[in-house]
């Protein structure tokens, strides 16, 4: 991944250069409550037009299901906001991603120019065409242009027709700055550390982190488990985790990392807990800190394991984090996550990686965003390197020297069209089960908490947690007392 064409490697006065970037940003009724992702594509944005280019960006923005999601999911507010950063520079707004108005509009680009499309995925309801890599979206994309430059680092993790697809089908391509320095920054922290090299890896998502562990160990000297991660590990190790979040499918596998890795893996040696799934105040179980009783479930680690946490980093030269160690929304189970990420601010000389959305939230909410050497602005696409697994996205992209993948016979453009039908009778049952299992996971936020019978929706937790938390406000400012599980 580290010898892809670089933007600054391409001519592309005069060409029409499609930008893939992750304009994903959060809206509330139709406003932009965040534009750091948009501020992070400037850059690349500013080097194309800046060369003389036609530039025409692409993005994505949530997710379309149905026709009543566009209403919602239009990037009309971002090509605004666009015009904003870009000092008043006019960023020409199309109304959909494919069809007679993309084509003459591009066709009437001057050099200079910069076109927004609307979001790629209202292609998602002819089919999924966009999420499927379907190979006619992809070549119609790609005819719009004669370079493709990838700078959405968020979505490199998937193989969709906006960036594997038109990479695929167009004579020249290579990464944007963004890209760039992603790759670069978390290839350092991860393949080539700096030793010695500590990874800390937490949040909810075990099945799915569990798994970079492997990889994490064949490149650090040691893994530190917290958040809920954590109680599987316990449970693995034959401790009572009560109603803490665990996934049972997964013990096996922590049993045999355990054995594999021994004292290479750092577990909390106490927990933060509570009776519910809500800010309230932490209860210790000071007499028996590695036991959680039945009614109980660990929320955050205790101060013991952020002592022990702090005492593992103290030598770090590289520190690379993944997954917040408690349950960050409430403010009372924040203090794990708070106190690691000031001791990795603190450290002296050390190289400091945080990726995951949940992560570098908190580390945004808790003000600490400069302590580190690079935040991530992908959390799929972080998690997929620090398993080692090659990002799609990037992997189609030409390598530097690498002469024109497509020929002469390029397609041409006014030959291209997307056939709503035919693409339906091409239905491939397979990438249908693909997709559905992507979005089951893309989607699920749920917490196989064995915490109560009733599985309730995770969105009603969060709203409980919203409540909590506003409800608890008033109960911040006055002093928290601990409480203590009586000793047996
Ligand atoms: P990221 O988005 O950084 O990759 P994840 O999505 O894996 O991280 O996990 C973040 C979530 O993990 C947060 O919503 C947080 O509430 C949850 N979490 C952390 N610790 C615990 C815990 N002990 N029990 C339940 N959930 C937890
Ligand atoms: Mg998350």
């Amino acid at each position: 991944m580290n010898n892809k064409k670089l933007i600054d490697q391409i001519d592309l006065k005069d060409k029409k250069v499609i930008i893939r970037l992750d304009l994903n940003v959060p809206m509330k009724d139709g406003k932009i409550t965040n534009n750091k992702r948009i501020v992070s594509a400037l850059p690349t944005i500013k080097k194309a037009y800046e060369s003389g280019a036609k530039v025409i960006l692409l993005s994505h923005l949530g997710r379309v299901k149905e026709e009543s999601d566009k209403a919602t999911k239009t990037l009309k507010p971002i090509a605004k906001e666009l015009t904003k950063l870009l000092d008043g520079k006019e960023v020409i707004f199309v109304p959909e991603a494919v069809g007679k108005e993309v084509k003459e509009v591009v066709k009437a680009m001057k050099s200079g120019e910069i076109v927004l499309l609307e979001n790629t995925r209202w292609e998602d309801l002819n089919n999924k065409a966009e999420s499927t890599n379907n190979p006619k979206l992809a070549k119609y994309w790609a005819s719009l242009g004669e370079v493709f430059i990838n700078d959405a680092f968020g979505t490199s993790h998937r193989s969709h027709a906006s960036n594997v697809g038109i990479a695929s089908n167009i004579a020249e391509s290579g990464i944007g700055y963004l890209v760039q320095k992603e790759i670069e920054m978390l290839s350092k922290a991860i393949n080539h550390p700096a030793k010695p090299a500590v990874a800390i890896i937490g949040g909810a998502k075990v099945s799915d982190k569990i798994k970079t562990i492997d990889n994490l160990l064949k490149h650090v000297d040691r893994v530190i488990i917290g958040g809920g991660m954590a109680f599987t590990f316990w449970k693995a190790q034959g401790l009572s985790v009560g109603k803490s979040l665990v996934e049972l499918d997964q013990v096996e596998l922590a049993k045999e990392y355990l054995k594999k890795y021994q004292d290479r893996l750092i577990l909390p040696i106490d927990a933060a807990l509570s009776v519910e799934f809500k800010n309230s105040k932490p209860i210790y179980n000071i007499y028996n800190p590695l036991e959680i009783p039945e009614n109980y479930m660990g929320l955050d680690i205790g101060p013991k394991s952020i002592q022990l946490f702090k005492k593992e980093l103290a030598d770090a030269k590289t520190v690379i984090w993944n997954g917040p160690l408690g349950v960050c929304e409430f403010k009372n189970y924040s203090v794990g996550t708070q106190e690691i990420a000031k001791a990795i601010g603190s450290l002296k000389d050390a190289y400091t990686v945080v990726g995951g959305g949940d992560s570098v939230a908190a580390i945004a909410t808790l003000g600490l965003e400069s302590e580190f050497s690079h935040i991530s602005t992908g959390g799929g696409a972080c998690l997929a390197m620090l398993e080692g697994n090659d990002l799609p996205g990037i992997s189609a992209i030409q390598n530097q020297g690498e002469k024109s993948r497509i020929a002469a016979e390029m397609l041409n453009p006014a030959e291209v069209k997307i056939d709503v039908d035919n693409n339906k009778k091409n239905d491939e049952s397979t990438k249908e089960l693909n997709v559905n299992k992507e979005d089951k996971k893309e989607d699920e936020q749920a917490k196989t908490q064995t915490i109560d019978s009733d599985k309730s929706d995770n969105s009603d937790k969060k709203e409980e947690k919203d409540k909590e938390d506003s409800s608890n406000k008033e109960n911040d400012s006055k002093e928290q007392k601990t409480e203590v599980i009586d000793g047996k």
